[in-house]
């Protein structure tokens, strides 16, 4: 299955960019009040709320900046506990604040995109991007 998956280069500049994001007090306080707990000023880990092994991408609304015990429980959480906790992560990326920051840093993260997709449009005139995903061959 293929899913929109950046260079490591540019993911590592997204992931710093999602750092910012939820670095400033006023995204913080909504990340507070919506989460539970304060995002982590130092450390923690960048979480893709579709996980990447269900094809989700490296796109900064899918990405979440979560401490080391927070990122644990999301893994190994029962189905119905992970449930509410990806609820709670996309009401906090679709928070005022969070498209304020979303909408100035627009160009940025566009040019980040481009990059990935002028790859995907060249493996595809290659070839080498199956027409369609597996699970729709029938
Ligand atoms: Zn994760």
């Amino acid at each position: 299955m293929w899913r929109f998956k950046l260079s490591k280069n540019n993911y590592e500049k997204l992931k710093a960019l999602v750092r910012d994001r939820e670095g400033y007090i006023s995204r913080a306080r909504e990340y507070f009040n919506i989460i539970g707990e304060l995002p982590p000023a130092y450390g923690g880990q960048i979480h893709h709320v579709e996980w990447r092994s269900h094809g989700g991408g490296d796109r900064e609304d899918n990405l979440i900046l979560l401490s080391f015990q927070l990122h644990d429980r999301v893994h190994s959480a029962s189905r119905k506990e992970r449930k509410e906790l990806e609820a709670k992560f996309l009401s906090y990326l679709s928070c005022g604040e969070v498209e304020k920051w979303r909408s100035e840093h627009r160009e940025e993260l566009e040019a980040l995109y481009r990059v990935a997709e002028e790859e995907m449009e060249k493996k595809k005139r290659n070839g080498c991007l199956p027409k369609k995903p597996k699970w729709a061959a029938f």
